[in-house]
């Protein structure tokens, strides 16, 4: 479960995350969703660990992550990542891509490294290397990297964006049906509304560094706080 509460994070003098608070349950998923600019990343990023915020608290299964006192590093907090531009090592194969954040590498794992490739369907490829991979399937690997060392919280940020209409579906409904499974509590950023609606348990819809707007997907959608948040849903069918 992972707990955000009163976060702010000022760059220049200027806030861009601006007293942000929400939660996520173990096996849900919480989709940030808003225009260019408005603080998504950033807030991934405070979750992450990789920034600190001016303010705020950052819980993971109750335990105290960061506030005034506490900064807990990002490889201690049980919270794994998927970025767009966090790709696979292109020097390893498949087997130790997925097992790279696992001790041992993967003659140490092999056991879950093959089942994880099993439940993408990515079995045959467990020594290719990337480059001989299409993109949804190196997302894929990304994914279950991700996924390997069982982390409490998963970051996803815009994780689908570089892949045609036809083949996101697919992985979209693939990777809700492993997350489930895995129980993970999950961060999910996009700006598209109807990725949102679609694998979202929760839409927290944030706008210049605040969250204006949170709940279950078809609140949003049935009940938007203003007209700003409603031409945001208008196009979605
Ligand atoms: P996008 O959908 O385009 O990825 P975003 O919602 O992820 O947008 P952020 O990356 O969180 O947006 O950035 C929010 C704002 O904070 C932007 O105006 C950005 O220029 C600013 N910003 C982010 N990081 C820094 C930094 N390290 N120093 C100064 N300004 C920053
Ligand atoms: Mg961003």
């Amino acid at each position: 479960r992972l707990e955000v509460q009163s976060l702010t994070r000022s760059f220049n003098g200027q806030a861009v995350v601006e007293n942000v608070s929400f939660s996520v349950e173990a096996g849900q998923v919480a989709c940030l969703l808003g225009p260019s600019g408005c603080g998504k990343s950033t807030t991934l990023r405070l979750v992450a660990g990789v920034d600190m915020p001016d303010s705020g608290h950052i819980l993971v299964d109750g335990k105290t992550m960061c506030d005034a006192a506490t900064h807990v590093p990002p490889e201690r907090r049980s919270v794994g990542l998927m970025f767009q531009d966090f790709a696979l090592f292109p020097h390893l194969p498949v087997s130790e891509n997925v097992a790279f954040g696992l001790k041992g590498g993967f003659s140490a794992n092999r056991d879950r490294v093959r089942e994880l490739l099993a439940r993408v369907q990515m079995s045959s490829h467990i020594d290719s290397y990337p480059h001989q991979l299409s993109g949804g399937e190196q997302q894929r690997v990304a994914l279950i990297r991700a996924l390997a060392p069982q982390p409490r919280i998963l970051l996803m940020d815009e994780p689908f964006s570089g892949l045609d209409e036809r083949l996101r579906d697919g992985i979209r409904d693939e990777t809700l049906a492993l997350l489930k499974e895995e129980g993970t509590a999950v961060l999910l950023v996009t700006h598209e509304p109807d990725e949102a609606m679609r694998m979202a348990d929760q839409i927290l819809l944030m706008r210049r560094g605040r969250i204006v707007q949170q709940g279950a997907p078809y609140n949003l959608y049935n009940a938007p706080v203003d007209r700003e948040a409603a031409g945001f849903f208008s196009d979605i069918n």
